[in-house]
């Protein structure tokens, strides 16, 4: 089959997504009475090339996302420190030397023993990283995740390393063409996220839920997420890998 090649948009392009994004972000937390300086936008940059990146971060972009640890380290060392890196995808256990060096969030915390490789890294290079646990929210066989019944367990084992910080919990829920029926996953991850804030453990601090992408990052706010990640409708449809 031959897929057609997605049109790369102009760093002039990308700009404009961004101020659109962030537009959308303000009248959703609106919509909910919240203010939205508080909810932080995580930029989706896999295989977007390092001049989009740029250009979206020349328009105000912080923070930006990547799921391949080579490929994140490549654009780390070409982009530095001016943004905060967060790892989002399926991290290899054998990655996690890699990724501490750079990243400061890594969103795809999903089982015990990527924590402790994780904790074990980041003491050898003397840093804290802030993990997200990933729950699989929708149970769905193809993710990753832990599953719901799994993270109190998870959260409280990794409670006791002291080189990971626990802040927060990621989700990726099931695909639905119409938004409004992710609401109820949005929801059910935000009654975990209060249930876990009120436990009081070491290094872990629940500051941010992360929910929501291009297409229902809006519902997600209305829901309570205070940290999206988004990338198409910033940096336009991704290339079909070519691997
Ligand atoms: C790709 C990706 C996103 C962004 O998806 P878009 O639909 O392009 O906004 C968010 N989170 C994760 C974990 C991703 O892999």
């Amino acid at each position: 089959m031959v897929e057609a090649k997605a049109k790369i948009l102009t760093a002039e392009q990308v700009k404009e997504n961004l101020f659109k994004v962030k537009e959308k972000i303000a009248h959703a937390a609106e919509r909910v009475g919240r203010d939205p300086s508080e909810i932080l936008l995580v930029g989706a940059t896999k295989s977007v090339d390092v001049e989009r990146i740029r250009a979206a971060i020349e328009a105000g972009l912080e923070h930006i996302g990547e799921n391949y640890a080579q490929e994140a380290w490549a654009k780390y060392q070409q982009i530095g420190n001016v943004v905060t890196w967060h790892f989002i995808g399926h991290l290899q256990t054998n990655k996690a030397k890699l990724v501490v060096k750079f990243c400061k969030f890594v969103q795809s915390l999903d089982r015990l023993a990527l924590a402790e490789e994780l904790n074990k890294r980041a003491e050898q290079v003397g840093r804290v990283i802030d993990c997200l646990i990933e729950v699989n929210i929708g149970g769905e066989e193809t993710k990753s995740g832990v599953n719901p019944d799994e993270v109190e367990q998870l959260v409280l084992r990794a409670s006791q390393l002291a080189n990971i910080r626990i802040v927060g919990l990621m989700a990726m829920p099931p695909y639905f063409p119409e938004p409004e029926q992710v609401r109820p996953y949005f929801r059910k991850m935000r009654h975990f996220f209060e249930r876990l804030k009120a436990f009081d453990l070491p290094n872990v601090e629940m500051r941010y839920l992360s929910m929501g992408m291009s297409h229902d990052f809006e519902v997600a706010i209305e829901e309570g997420a205070n940290m999206v990640r988004i990338g198409t409708a910033i940096f336009g449809p991704r290339q079909p890998k070519e691997r």
